[in-house]
């Protein structure tokens, strides 16, 4: 199956959390934890979306500043994506293996 929020392969189905966006996959009805994580990664990457939103709006205002340094500013966003999707994507491992746990223990 593909993760419905960005597209990519999830080759583990029996996984409950997208590994690449921190998306979850299953109904979190009856999965508090998993629907807290939900509603936390839905924060931060809002967070993310909106500090990138200000910097372009700041930018358009200083075009000259953009052009001038439009490959610096590029490797900026680029890093600072990169970096978020690995935050993500760890924590997208942790909280998984926290839900593994959780119904071991439960059984
Ligand atoms: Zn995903």
């Amino acid at each position: 199956m593909n993760c419905p929020k960005c597209g990519e392969l999830i080759k583990d189905t029996k996984q409950n959390v997208c590994e690449f966006c921190g998306q979850v996959l299953v109904d979190t009805e009856d999965k508090p934890l998993l629907k807290g994580w939900q509603t936390f990664i839905d924060g931060v990457k809002g967070g993310f979306d909106k500090f990138r939103t200000s910097l372009e709006d700041q930018s358009t205002k200083n075009k000259e500043f953009l052009e001038e340094n439009k490959d610096k500013v590029n490797k900026f966003f680029k890093t600072i994506k990169d970096d978020w999707d690995t935050q993500i994507q760890k924590w997208s491992k942790d909280i998984e293996q926290r839900n593994l746990e959780t119904k071991e223990q439960s059984t």
